[in-house]
Parts: C-alpha cells; structure tokens; sequence
C-alpha cells in the first residue's frame, strides 16, 4: 500500500491537474516524448528493433574494417559494445517500456539507459562503474539511428495523455515548447522560479503547474497518482478517494467558473465609471493569436519573437531566416484581422539562450542579453528589423524594444531600424514607414530616467517580471529566493507608479506587459495607478475583465495614491486587500 503525502512549491500556473506522474529525466529532455496510441504499439517496437538492428550491423562493419595493426584493445572495446547492444536490458527492456507505459521509441530508450545508468552509479567496484559510460555510448548509437529514421507516427494520439503529468527536475522554456501541441495536463518541478520563462510557457499553456518542489522528481514514483493544486502550489501524491474527491470537485467548479467567464467576452471592457481599459494578449508563437481572439484581445501586447529562435538544432537552421520569420510575423497580424501586434525584437540570453550548451556569463541575467546581444550582432538584428517592417505591410504592428537602458541603445536602434527602412525603400518593398516603436520599461534605471525614453519613443510597455528582479537583485529563475520576489515591495510600487503617472502626463501610451497584468490580486492596484493597457497571456484575459467590470475609478484612485505613499510592506498588504472590495 502506497502512503499519501504533500509537496509545497511555488504556484505558478493555476487550476487543478489530476492524473498519473511521468518522470522526465533531464536525458529525457532532449529526445522526443511523446505517447503513442494502443494501435501504433507494434509500429514503435519494430522501429526500435531496427535501429538496434542497425547498430549491429554497423558495430560489425567498424569490426571488419579494423586495421590488421590496431590495437587489440579497440576489438575488445567493440565486443564490449556489441554485448551491451544485444543484453535483454537494452535490447528487450525498451521495447516493454513502449509496450507498457506508451512511450515514443525514443523515450522508451532514454528512459532505460538512464535507469541502468542510475544502478551503475551505485557499483563500487570502479572497473564495473565505468562500464556506464559504454552503455550511454551504445545509447546514443541507436539514438542516433532511432533520429536519422522517418518517424511516420502522429504525436498526439492516446487517450490517456490528458491525464498524464509532467514530472522532473527542471524543464527548460525550449523544452518546454515541445509540450505545446501534447496532452499533458500538468507539470512538477524540483527547481524554478515564479516568473521564469518556463513558468511562462506553463501559463500560457493554460496548464496547472508547481515549480520548486524541493526533490518532487526523487519523491515521486513513476504512474504515481498526483494532484496538482496550480492555485496552492500544493501538489498530492497518491491521495486518499476523499481527497481526490474533493479535488475533482473543485476542479468541476473551477471549470463551471469559467465557463461563466466565456459570457464576458463580448462585453466591451469598461470600469463602472466608464473608463475604458485595453486588455491585450502575450504570445509566444503566430498560432497562439487564436487563444488571443477567444479571450477577447484588443491586439497582441507582446509577442515573445525569440521562441522563434529558440529549441532550433541543426546548424543550418540555427536561426530563422528573414524569410520564415516575415511569415511568422505575417501569420499573426493577418490572424489579428486589423488589431494592432506588437512585436518585441529578441530577446534572448539569461533564461531563453538560444543555445543551452552555449551560455558562459556568470551572471546571464546581467549580461548580453536582449537589445544588447541584438545591437552586437547587428547581422541577425537586421535580418529581425527586415522580416518585422516587411510584415507591416498586412496590418498594424508596433516594434518593442526590450532591455534598453542607455541612450545610445536607443539612437543604435534607431539608426538600425532607419537602415533596415533604407534598404526596404531601395529594393521597393513595401513597410509601414510610421510604424510606432516602444520600449519596454524593465530595467530600474530606464525608470528612473524615463524622461530621456519619453522623448525617444512612441510608446512604453512595463515589463514588471524584470523590472522585480533589477530592483530587488533576486533571480527569477532562483527557488531559493522566490520568497523575495514581491511585486508589493514599496520600491516596486513607487517605479511603477511614477513611471505611469510620467508617461500619462506626456501622453506617451504605456502598458504593463509583465506577469502583474495578469494577476487578477493586482488589477485595481493598476488601475489606480493609471494604467489603461494590461498585456497577458491569454488565458487570463476574461478574469482581469471581470475585476475592471467590477472596478470603480472615483475609488480606486485616490485609495491607490495613499498606498503607494506607504511604505511598510504590512500595511501596503493590507490596503491592496482592502481594495479588491472596493
Ligand atoms: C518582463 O520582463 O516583464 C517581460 C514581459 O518580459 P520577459 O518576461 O519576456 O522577460
Ligand atoms: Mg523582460
């Protein structure tokens, strides 16, 4: 009999999951998974099968083809290989895992070499230990074979998926992306943070997850049954029936919650007093625009341009070429049907690298990051600026600039931006020449000297998710510090708040694009504040319309202007409290 118990993490992504634990090992992570149907079990088998078998051939091949002087060593080491390959735990075990648990051939391998791997660590004899080292080598071969293979199965076939739950020691936002189009109904992580990209992409999934489960994926057993509370950051491992009663009611009610929800879409977005608010959505992709539509997006506030670039492999395609990503670009200003898309130039480095075995900063976050990478290679920047003014042609898109700081980052950028322009006008193609451009507000010091942005730009979007981590020097991505990330704190509220209040009074527009807009505790305090523009993902859409609904301005405002005077975190916590029954 298995024993129940709880987990406590960060909540980041909110709803209840319910379903059986699928532990991802980070090797995992960089195969394809993905679970097949009943029907394409014995397709899957004897795709493995002749991989293995063509590894065999191929072992024997560099066998017959070892020179008459080579080392007598080189032949043992092959006969080593060649053993390993035909074992029953590599050449039997994998294909019971396809059979048993529905894993991709892929998988099924990773999953096993990475159990043996594990038992070898344990060995103490060092000759036997070592021997671990053969056995991912071998894995690899037949990987390779498995990659090199057309895999002629769809991804996403089984019933069972949507009760499958992602568990694993950290999942990275380019991993993240392959779970886009899988039925997985929730994640677990060991680490992570509230607002790192991955938690993210889990939110813009619309998919309940808890990062910084302290050891979740060394606790959990594979099919264990698990409850994600995503609102709690609780997570139930195996619950007793009246706990997961209780769940599935609350889940049941959640979902009847928002379905009423569904009835405000067309409503148009007004406080009580009349004042109308833009409500805007975050997208990571141009297919994303259709979950924007059904929340019921005045535009795109934000469109993340860099998943683009992201989880891309082989050399040759290592970065999108001006030419799919104007399509990209072209996909989601036509999907918006005339509604404005604003688009953010790369902004890679920290958390997003384009390449995971290439980040070298000690301090990413403080690093080359954003604007910064794109200003020192001006190359790829322009290729971005090119397939961006060309995809304004079709519909209104705004250029958002993130991570500027300096003065001389904007007149670059600038100059960049009238160089791609130049050279659009010189090969007669056409662009929107007015095409307004923005800066995100997430550094303290572009805060602090909006003046100098105000006078630049066309338009500002607070990037609240940054703008925290700067001032306050926490990690977003750290577990360890998450407690310190507060968007409460009084130095957060006083930068948001004079930065509204500038940009109203120069009548530059300006938004916030971070994870605050979204978060329904927070609506009135920006209201109040001034703000008018709340970018989000998707999902989040319909519930900050109801609480602006609900809003009344001639209250909120001149509450909000004691709070953001105050400066004891106790009695901010407490007003903001106050103002949501306001
Ligand atoms: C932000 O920093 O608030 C933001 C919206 O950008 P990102 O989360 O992509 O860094
Ligand atoms: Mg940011």
């Amino acid at each position: 009999m298995t024993t129940s118990f709880t987990l406590h993490g960060i909540p980041v992504s909110r709803g209840i999951a319910i379903g059986r634990a699928h532990l991802l090992a980070p090797a995992a992570l960089d195969v394809q998974h993905y679970l097949i149907g009943e029907d394409q079990v014995e397709a899957e088998v004897s795709r493995l099968q002749c991989a293995l078998a063509a590894v065999r051939t191929e072992l024997q091949t560099i066998w017959n083809d070892l020179p008459k002087d080579a080392p007598a060593e080189l032949g043992a080491f092959i006969d080593v290989h060649a053993l390993i390959l035909s074992d029953p735990m590599i050449a039997d075990m994998p294909l019971d895992i396809i059979r048993t648990r529905y894993y991709n051939a892929e998988w099924a391998l990773v999953t096993q070499i990475e159990e043996l791997s594990a038992q070898f660590e344990e060995i103490e004899d060092a000759y036997l230990r070592e021997r671990k080292a053969d056995i991912q080598q071998v894995g690899e071969r037949v990987l390779k074979q498995l990659t090199g293979s057309a895999n002629l199965l769809p991804k996403n076939v089984d019933g069972d998926a949507p009760h499958m739950i992602v568990v694993s020691h950290d999942i990275s936002p380019a991993d993240m992306l392959q779970f886009r189009d899988r039925s997985f109904s929730g994640f677990i992580t060991d680490v992570g943070g509230q607002n790192s990209h991955t938690a993210i992409v889990a939110r813009s999934l619309d998919i309940p997850a808890t990062v910084g489960v302290s050891f979740a994926s060394t606790l959990i057993d594979q099919g264990d049954w698990i409850i994600i509370d995503g609102d709690a950051g609780v997570v139930v491992v195996d619950p007793a029936p009246i706990v997961l009663d209780q769940y599935r009611e609350k889940q049941a009610r959640q979902l009847r919650d928002r379905k009423k929800l569904g009835k405000l879409k067309k409503m148009p977005s007004v406080t009580i007093d009349g004042t109308p608010v833009t409500l805007l959505a975050n997208i990571e992709f141009p297919d994303d625009c259709v979950h924007a539509l059904e929340g019921g997006a005045h535009g795109i506030g934000l469109f993340r341009s860099e998943f683009l670039f992201m989880g891309r492999t082989a050399p040759a395609t290592r970065l999108p070429s001006e030419e799919e990503q104007f399509q990209s670009y072209k996909q989601a200003v036509i999907a918006m049907k005339g509604r404005p898309v604003t688009i953010r130039t790369l902004d890679i480095g920290s958390d997003k690298p384009i390449d995971e075995d290439e980040q070298t900063s000690l301090n990413p976050a403080l690093g080359l990051r954003a604007i910064r990478y794109c200003l020192a290679e001006p190359q790829m920047f322009m290729t971005q600026l090119r397939a961006i003014l060309r995809a304004s042609a079709f519909g209104p898109i705004k250029l958002l600039i993130p991570m500027l700081s300096h003065a001389f980052e904007i007149d670059q950028t600038m100059a960049m931006i009238e160089q791609a322009k130049a050279q659009l006008r010189a090969e007669k193609i056409k662009f929107d020449a007015a095409i307004p451009i923005g800066a995100m507000i997430e550094i303290p010091a572009a805060a602090l000297a909006l003046p100098m942005f105000i006078k630049r730009l066309d338009f500002l979007s607070l990037g609240t998710n940054d703008l925290i981590q700067y001032t306050l020097a926490i990690d977003r991505v750290d577990h360890e510090v998450a407690h310190l990330y507060n968007p409460l704190h009084p130095a957060v509220l006083y930068l948001l708040s004079t930065t509204i209040a500038m940009a109203a009074k120069a009548e530059v527009p300006i938004s916030v694009c971070g994870e605050m807009a979204g978060d329904t505790r927070m609506t009135r305090l920006l209201l109040g504040m001034g703000l008018r523009e709340f970018s989000m993902h998707p999902a989040q859409l319909l519930a900050v319309k109801n609480e602006i609904l609900n809003s009344d301005l001639t209250m909120l405002e001149p509450a909000t202007r004691k709070i953001v005077r105050t400066f004891e975190p106790k009695a901010i916590a407490e007003a903001v409290e106050r103002l949501q029954v306001l």
